[in-house]
């Protein structure tokens, strides 16, 4: 097998530069600095993904998250067959998102309502306009390193994409849109006292990802989470706990059960629709209700509770029993071992540098020490990163193609998944 990348894919990656920006739909798919061009795929069963020349990889990108249950997984497609033969768009009320709420809201004891958007960052905009529309108030607290989507008013020291940018922010968010943003430290419970002790009757909002995940894995104390629970209740502003990637990924109520804690807000995403357009924001009815057509906040939607989307959020939760998340975290727990061991021993220790920070099915592979916040991430991350990325690419197994971003691991990595990236990793 060879990392050079085929006349095929060459060809398409040309073709959709001229036609696309970057020849990308969402730029950590770019394979920016990578010395190769990305991939084109196809086909996707289980644990595995097919390129465009036929070669297979096991998948630890998985979508970036929303397939807990690996690619294609059939009971997921059967239903999706059977709802598709019924239209896929109504633009009107339907059973089938009143299946997928009662679903939640009867799992989940912090809500009373939901929303269907049809991503993450639809969820997180519209959490930050009812948390400004119920509370009266304008400012947010943000953390420096967490990513919550590209609305304007998060896009500041953000994450994912944006992770390892000297300017952490974008170009045509305008100043005032941000100057309500105060961004602050992950684990400085110190410092969120004292901006809201200069801002008390200001801050509408905490957004957090309770396990942020998208500057890498940057866990955070029990203490601090329960101190930024106890400081908005203080200050009369509203937690929101940005969801999209812990959110059924650490057991079916993601950070808020693992926690303990009771967010005013909460953002799904990704699993939630198990591969299809879904967001959700989610709390009590007394906050829901401020959104219209009862309350004054507005928000909507086309293709919002798309059917055929919901259909394959439900399908895919159901399957997600205690059992289930039993079995998932095994999976994870021998995958890593695997790579553990093999980074000890590849090559005379050439990637003996590296570690993995786990959380459940997440990890994310890093040099040297396991950063505490995005402010001391590793020194050389992107350039052993690549190194990494190229090898494994080379053996047929895929990452996401970005050092920042975290892998996923889901319930098709399974013992036969195991042993074929055994033998792929000695190969
Ligand atoms: N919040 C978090 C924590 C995320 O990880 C992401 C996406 N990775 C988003 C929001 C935005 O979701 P989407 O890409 O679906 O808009």
């Amino acid at each position: 097998m060879n990392q050079q990348t085929s006349k095929t894919q060459q060809a398409f990656f040309e073709q959709s530069k001229a036609l696309v920006p970057g020849g990308v739909h969402s730029p950590v798919r770019s394979f920016k600095g990578l010395h190769t061009t990305p991939r084109f795929f196809e086909k996707a069963k289980g644990a595995k993904i097919w390129d465009t020349d036929g070669k297979d990889y096991i998948d630890f990108c998985m979508s970036f998250g929303p397939l807990v249950l690996g690619h294609a997984n059939e009971t997921v497609e059967n239903a999706l067959k059977e709802q598709i033969s019924r239209g896929w768009s109504y633009g009107a009320c339907e059973p089938y998102s009143l299946a997928l709420a009662s679903y939640l809201v009867e799992r989940l004891p912090h809500i009373d309502q939901i929303r269907f958007v049809n991503s993450g960052t639809e969820a997180v905009m519209t959490a930050v306009r009812l948390a400004r529309g119920a509370s009266g108030r304008n400012k947010i607290i943000k953390f420096n390193g967490c990513y919550h989507g590209h609305l304007d008013s998060l896009l500041i020291k953000a994450g994912s994409g944006l992770a390892g940018t000297s300017e952490a922010t974008s170009d045509g968010v305008p100043k005032n849109v941000t100057d309500d943003t105060l961004i602050l430290e992950l684990g400085d419970l110190a410092a969120v006292r004292e901006v809201f002790e200069r801002y008390p009757k200001d801050i509408a909002l905490i957004a957090i990802e309770p396990l942020p995940a998208n500057n890498g894995i940057l866990p955070q104390t029990l203490e601090f989470l329960q101190g930024l629970r106890a400081l908005a209740t203080e200050f009369g502003a509203y937690l929101l706990f940005d969801e999209v990637i812990s959110g059924f990924r650490l057991g079916f109520g993601g950070m808020t059960e693992r926690t303990g804690i009771t967010p005013d807000v909460v953002c799904y995403g990704k699993i939630i629709g198990g591969g299809l357009p879904v967001g959700a924001v989610a709390a009590k009815k007394e906050i829901m209700e401020h959104l219209s057509p009862i309350g004054n906040v507005y928000q909507a939607g086309t293709l919002s509770a798309n059917p055929l989307a919901m259909v394959g959020g439900l399908e895919t939760l159901k399957q997600l029993t205690p059992e289930a998340y039993v079995a998932l975290n095994s999976n994870a727990k021998n995958i890593i071992q695997l790579f553990t061991d093999w980074f000890a021993t590849f090559e005379n220790g050439r990637f003996k540098d590296l570690s993995i920070v786990n959380e459940g099915s997440l990890f994310w592979i890093h040099p040297g020490e396991a950063p505490k916040n995005a402010s001391n991430m590793p020194a050389h991350l992107t350039e052993r990163f690549y190194e990494l990325f190229s090898v494994l690419l080379d053996k047929g197994i895929y990452l996401a193609p970005n050092a920042y971003e975290i892998s996923f691991i889901s319930l098709a990595h399974d013992k036969a998944t195991q042993e074929e990236l055994k033998e792929r990793l000695y190969s």
